[in-house]
C-alpha cells in the first residue's frame, strides 16, 4: 500500500487569500465591471458537489441528439461568448459566499451548457483559463468534441499555474453522424488527444454518454483507440432523458428498448431522468483498466488525478467518494490514503459561523463530528445551507457528521 501521505488544510487561509484577491483585482476593474460581475449568475450560484462550472460559451450548434441543453433552456440555433472578461469572472466568481480560490479550492468546470472550443468562443475559454491561472490557481476542467490543433493545444498547455483536466469526448464510431450530427468526427478528437498529450497535458477519454442498447457495445474499441493516442484514464459518464431526447434518438431510428427499461421514474415533459447504466459502466471500468487506463466514475475524480500529475502532491478529493462513495475507482490519488489535518478551533468557529448551534467539534478520520444540543435544527440549518456544507467540506476535505449532546 502506498505511504500515507499528509496534508494541513485551512478554510481561514482560503477566505483571507479570497480577500486579497478580490481587493487586488478591485484597484484595475471600472466599477460598470465590478457591477456586471456582481450582477452575474457565477456570483450567486450555489457550487455542485464537484465544484462550480462556469460558462465561457453559452448554446451549443453541435445539436447531439442525446443532449439535455435545450431541456434547460439553452439553444441548439446558435452559440454566443459570454459576456464577461477574463478579470471579470475572477471577480464574479469571487463574490460567490460559496467560492474557495486557490490550488486547494473549489473545482472550476468549464463547459456543461456549451462547447469551450466553438469558434466563435475559443478565444473567451482561453481569457478565461488564463484569468484562472493568473488570480486563482483552481483546478479546472472541460470537455470538449472540437479539434484541437497543435496551435491550441500549445495555447492551453501554456497556463502554467493551473491543472487542467482536459477531456475528449468520444462515445460512438459507428453511430457518431447519427447521435452527432454536426460534430468534428471521432477521428479528429482522437487527433486532439494526440495534439494535447503532445505538450504536456493528461487527456481523459470522456465516455459520456453510455446509452444502453446504443453505443455500450463500441466502449472496448474506442478505449483502445484513444490508449494508442495518448489517453491515461476514462470518464465513464450516465445518461440523463427527457421526452424530447427519446424522440430525437426515436427518430433516428435508434433502439430504445433498453432505455426504456432502464428510466428511472416517469418520463415527462421538460424532465430529465436518470437511466440505470451501473452495470454497464462497471463492465467498461473492468475493459479499461485491462487496457491499462484508469477508470474513472465522476470527472472531478479525473480532475484530482491531473492536480496530481501536474503538481506532484495528492489531495482528496473535493466529491468525497472515497469515504462512503459509490463512484470511487481507487485511481494512483488514493485519497483514502491521504491523512488532512485540520484545527479544530478554526473549524468550530466557521460551522458556527455558518450553521449555528454547535457545542463542539470533534475529528475522526475523515469526518467533523460536530457535538450539538439541538440536532434537528442544526440539520434543517445545514440542509438550508447547503452551499456552505460544501464550501466547508471542500476547505477540509472532510464529511460533516451531527450527533446529539
Ligand atoms: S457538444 Fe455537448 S453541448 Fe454541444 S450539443 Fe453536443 S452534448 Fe450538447
Ligand atoms: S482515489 Fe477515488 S475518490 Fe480519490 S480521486 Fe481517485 S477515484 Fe476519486
Amino acid at each position: 500500500m502506498r505511504n500515507m501521505a499528509k496534508l494541513k488544510l485551512s478554510l481561514r487561509e482560503l477566505l483571507y487569500k479570497k480577500i486579497l484577491i478580490k481587493k487586488r483585482l478591485e484597484e484595475k476593474l471600472s466599477d460598470e465591471s465590478i457591477r456586471k460581475a456582481l450582477n452575474d449568475y457565477h456570483a450567486k450560484k450555489k457550487p455542485r458537489p464537484c465544484g462550480f462550472t462556469v460558462h465561457s460559451v453559452i448554446g451549443c450548434t453541435y445539436r447531439c441528439i442525446y443532449c439535455y441543453i435545450p431541456d434547460i433552456g439553452y439553444s441548439f440555433g446558435n452559440a454566443k461568448a459570454y459576456g464577461l472578461t477574463g478579470e471579470e469572472i475572477v471577480y464574479a466568481l469571487l463574490s460567490n459566499p460559496y467560492f474557495l480560490p486557490g490550488r486547494h479550492g473549489s473545482y472550476i468546470a468549464i463547459g456543461s451548457v456549451g462547447e469551450p472550443f466553438l469558434s466563435m468562443g475559443v478565444n473567451k475559454t482561453l481569457e478565461y483559463i488564463s484569468a484562472f491561472s493568473k488570480y486563482l490557481g483552481n483546478p479546472i476542467q472541460f470537455s470538449t468534441k472540437t479539434y484541437i490543433d497543435e496551435e491550441l493545444a500549445r495555447k492551453i498547455a501554456s497556463f502554467r499555474n493551473v491543472s487542467l483536466s482536459s477531456l475528449i469526448t468520444i462515445i460512438s464510431i459507428e453511430k457518431y453522424r447519427l447521435l452527432e450530427p454536426f460534430s468534428p468526427s471521432p477521428d479528429l478528437r482522437f487527433r486532439t488527444i494526440k495534439n494535447l498529450k503532445k505538450y504536456g497535458l493528461h487527456p481523459i477519454l470522456f465516455l459520456r454518454p453510455i446509452i444502453p442498447g446504443v453505443n455500450e457495445f463500441e466502449a472496448g474499441e474506442i478505449i483502445r483507440l484513444a490508449k494508442k493516442y495518448g489517453v491515461e484514464g476514462v470518464v465513464i459518464g450516465g445518461f440523463r432523458v427527457s421526452n424530447n431526447i427519446i424522440a430525437r434518438l426515436k427518430d433516428k431510428g435508434l433502439k430504445i428498448e433498453e432505455i426504456n427499461k432502464r428510466i428511472r421514474g416517469t418520463i415527462r415533459k421538460d424532465r430529465l431522468l436518470d437511466i440505470y447504466v451501473k452495470d454497464i459502466k462497471e463492465k467498461i471500468a473492468i475493459e479499461a483498466k485491462k487496457e491499462g487506463l484508469i477508470p474513472f466514475y465522476s470527472a472531478c475524480c479525473a480532475s484530482t488525478y491531473t492536480f496530481f500529475k501536474k503538481f506532484g502532491y495528492r489531495i482528496p478529493c473535493i466529491g468525497l467518494d472515497f469515504i462512503e462513495g459509490k463512484f470511487c475507482t481507487k485511481c494512483p490519488v488514493l485519497c483514502e490514503n491521504i491523512s488532512v489535518e485540520i484545527d479544530i478551533d478554526e473549524a468550530k468557529y466557521f460551522l458556527n459561523r455558518f450553521f449555528g448551534y454547535v457545542k463542539d467539534v470533534e475529528i475522526r478520520g475523515y469526518y467533523i463530528i460536530i457535538h450539538t444540543n439541538n440536532r434537528k435544527k442544526l440539520l434543517n440549518r445545514i440542509r438550508s445551507r447547503n452551499g456552505y456544507r460544501i464550501l466547508v467540506e471542500t476547505a477540509y476535505r472532510k464529511k460533516l457528521v451531527v450527533t446529539n449532546g
